[in-house]
């Protein structure tokens, strides 16, 4: 029986200020409206999340945010220093809780990763695309240049690494071939991409792909195929259950559905709700549907997990890497 698995999260938004204005994106803000995650707010969803039995703090937040003017303003609000150094506190709180943190922060200097590195089960950035495309032009970090690159600085410091393309926003599948044999090539050179999200779209009114077509089941099928044949079968390819039913992707080779929640909405596409955990084993009883942590379990057995997050995942995952039966809620 094929083994599926997904984890389960929390949603914790650091702030919605962003550098990039992507043409489907309404998760950023103007400044006028930004908001920074305050301590108050952050302790309150972990606690949620640790009271719901989840395992995984998914702390995202947009781009370079201290890139723009003003920003400054933000942090003196929230009683914060340093965005970095806050991101630390938070991972460090997470712990506490006893929930595991993995951070999507967008392209960050180098410095900036190695010192997120110890508290982070896993991290992730999103490739999108390797084409330049019309729902890129007004974000200088979705350059696939930078982003590979990034990939690449990752697996050099040895991070379990999720990543994934969007599927929707102008590209073809010649284009999304590319991406996925570039991410292909990047697990190869350094062993560190846990799972490939296969992203569809989901068009937001009030943005430049309001009304771009939802991409079909069909093309989304072909694309976890050719993705399947692509990349190593040690990586996982996720499907988001809430943005298209996974059934016939799962057929056509995937294997994971990415974090799931019964606290938190998903904050990328806050009209898509989580499939119930229930319902969700009861429609893939065909499968062997199990929990996992946020990383792997092959890269826990190779030590690559943070290591502040050492003890938490020791206490956490069971003999085969998984999440241990005796903790689901
Ligand atoms: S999708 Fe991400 S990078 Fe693009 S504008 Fe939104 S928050 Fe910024």
């Amino acid at each position: 029986m094929k083994t599926l698995t997904y984890s389960k999260n929390i949603f914790l938004p650091v702030t919605d200020l962003c550098r990039n204005r992507c043409g489907y994106c309404s998760f950023r803000k103007e400044l006028k409206d930004a908001h920074l995650i305050t301590r108050t707010e952050a302790m309150h969803l972990l606690e949620e999340g640790a009271l719901h039995g989840c395992s995984e703090a998914l702390f995202t937040m947009g781009e370079a945010p201290w890139t723009i003017s003003g920003f400054e303003s933000l942090l003196t609000k929230a009683n914060v220093a340093d965005l970095l150094d806050y991101l630390i506190e938070l991972c460090e709180m997470a712990l506490e809780f006893g929930l595991l943190p993995h951070s999507n922060a967008g392209l960050l200097e180098p410095e900036d990763l190695r010192r997120l590195q110890p508290y982070n089960a896993s991290m992730g950035l999103m490739l999108e695309t390797t084409a330049i495309l019309g729902a890129h032009a007004k974000s200088p970090g979705k350059r696939p240049d930078l982003r590979l690159q990034y990939i690449a600085r990752a697996g050099r410091l040895r991070i379990p690494f999720t990543t994934g393309i969007l599927v929707g926003i102008g590209e073809s599948m010649q284009d999304r071939e590319e991406a996925i044999s570039k991410i292909a090539h990047l697990h190869r050179a350094f062993g560190h991409i846990q799972e490939v999200i296969i992203q569809p779209l989901d068009p937001k009114p009030g943005t430049a792909l309001e009304n771009a077509p939802r991409p079909e089941t069909i093309d989304l099928c072909k694309t976890v195929k050719m993705a399947r044949e692509i990349l190593p079968l040690e990586v996982a390819i996720q499907v988001p259950p809430n943005l298209v039913d996974p059934l016939p992707l799962i057929t056509a080779g995937a294997d994971d559905l990415g974090g799931i929640s019964t606290v938190t909405v998903d904050g990328i596409n806050p009209d898509c709700p989580w499939p119930d955990e229930v319902e969700l084993h009861r429609r893939l009883s065909d499968y062997s549907l199990r929990e996992r942590l946020p990383v792997y379990p092959r890269f826990i057995a190779m030590g690559w997990h943070g290591q502040r997050t050492r003890s938490q995942v020791d206490f956490l995952a069971g003999e085969d890497g998984l999440r241990a039966k005796k903790y689901i809620s």
